[in-house]
């Protein structure tokens, strides 16, 4: 089959790979219909995420045809179309128990190098390096999915895949980081970045309650979604000053909430943004910080701090200081998906929103290695790339 293959920063490939083979009875075979590039692609993409080898597959948002099953998967059918959560998670552990299924405790074969640097391990993931789990991606004409039988959600007749492939991924992660914000009536929340994440974390405050988002970013189409199509105020992080902007806009008390939507390769024009610039290109920090500190500081006090963007390591110059004596809380993660799909799924039903207006580019599988290009280079307006598998 084709696939798109890592082979090191800033370099993928479509290439010619093995097709994947029912290795367990819980194990099932997706032929692809549709898969999307993600930001956290990028992370690998620009070389930041750490064990991943030439020619891993990529790709953690995907959906198709079951095409063969495992003895032990009942609950579907070769046929069914489905998606698949981007986490991989066992449906019966501790943690999937308690609905928190991005922390599996089953699911990274790969756990025990993932406990020497964070004490646990979270899920396997996706086309997400051998430190979560090792697992071929959905960026190709096949995937195999683990732990099937809670992994696939069949998708109902007269909804297309471009509707619901992100309840792979980021409409579930924009809610998550939505709920996280604890959305009183009257709160504002501010979100910082207005990629796909950010997009939808905007329509999710709104759909939780919120009564004024304000969306913050540098480029000019990205602003423009959230505007126009998510009604969000917006702020160019480039041309104002976004804490005293936001402080003028919430009569000087700050938002009640705050997403960090941008994560570990933030930018910015402050000495600060130079700094982390310079201390993760020689790898002395992992992550550059530079909106999570604005974040800290322009939250109100006893507000809510939501990180749904992805951090890998160690990070630098964090105002702890603000954030304990301010009374903030904080809450992160990697997506439950497991736990939205069907809500969120009823709410596409229901047509109160249709996720595929973040779409911007339709590409062939073999153009992959353009797409990861143009989104990370914000080029030709791309904002989400999905990609189909011709065969
Ligand atoms: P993206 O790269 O398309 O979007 C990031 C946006 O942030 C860009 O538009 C960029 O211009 C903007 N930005 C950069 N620096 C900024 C700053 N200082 N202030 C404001 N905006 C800034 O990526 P995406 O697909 O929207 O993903 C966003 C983040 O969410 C990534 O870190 C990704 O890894 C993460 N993510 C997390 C989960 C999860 O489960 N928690 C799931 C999917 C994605
Ligand atoms: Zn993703």
């Amino acid at each position: 089959m084709k696939a798109v293959c890592w082979h090191g920063a800033n370099d993928v490939r479509v290439e010619t790979v093995p097709d994947p083979k029912i290795l367990n009875p819980r194990d099932a075979i997706i032929k692809i219909t549709s898969t999307a590039i993600c930001g956290s692609d990028l992370h690998i993409y620009d070389g930041y995420i750490p064990t991943m080898q030439k020619g891993d597959i990529l790709g953690h948002e995907f959906m198709g045809e079951v095409v063969e099953l495992g003895s032990a998967v009942k609950n579907v059918k070769v046929g069914d179309r489905v998606v698949v959560p981007f986490t991989i998670s066992c449906g019966s552990c501790f943690f999937c128990n308690r609905d928190l299924w991005s922390l599996c405790d089953n699911s990274n074969p790969n756990a025990w190098l993932v406990e020497k640097q964070m004490g646990h391990s979270p899920a396997g993931l996706f086309g997400y390096s051998h430190l979560f789990g090792g697992y071929a991606g959905g960026q190709a004409e096949y995937a195999r999915v683990p732990f099937a039988d809670v992994g696939l959600f069949k998708i109902p007749d007269g909804l297309t895949d471009e509707q619901v492939l992100f309840l792979t991924d980021i409409f579930p992660t924009g809610y998550m980081a939505a709920e996280n914000c604890n959305i009183k009536p009257g709160d504002i929340v501010a979100i910082w970045g207005c990629g796909p994440v950010g997009q939808f974390a905007i329509r999710s405050a709104y759909m939780l309650g919120a009564e004024r988002v304000i969306a913050i970013d540098r480029i000019p189409e990205r602003l423009q979604m959230a505007k126009e199509d998510g009604k969000a105020e917006v702020l160019n992080y480039e041309e104002v000053d976004v804490g005293e902007a936001l402080k003028e806009m919430t009569g000087g008390r700050g938002p009640d909430a705050c997403i960090d939507a941008v994560g570990m390769e933030a930018h910015g024009t402050d000495f600060m943004a130079f700094y982390d610039q310079a201390k993760q290109a020689i790898r002395l920090e992992t992550d550059r910080p530079t909106a999570l500190r604005q974040v800290i500081v322009s939250c109100r006090k006893g507000g809510h701090v939501s990180i749904p963007g992805v951090y890998g390591g160690f990070i630098d110059k964090v105002p702890m200081g603000a954030a304990m004596n301010k009374g903030l809380t904080f809450k992160m993660g990697q997506t439950h998906v497991h736990k939205y799909l069907k809500p969120l799924l009823e709410h596409i039903q229901n047509g109160e929103i249709d996720p595929s207006f973040v779409i911007t580019h339709r590409l062939p599988l073999e153009q992959a290695p353009h797409g990861y290009q143009i989104f990370k280079d914000k080029k030709d307006h791309c904002i989400k790339v999905v990609l189909q598998p011709s065969s």
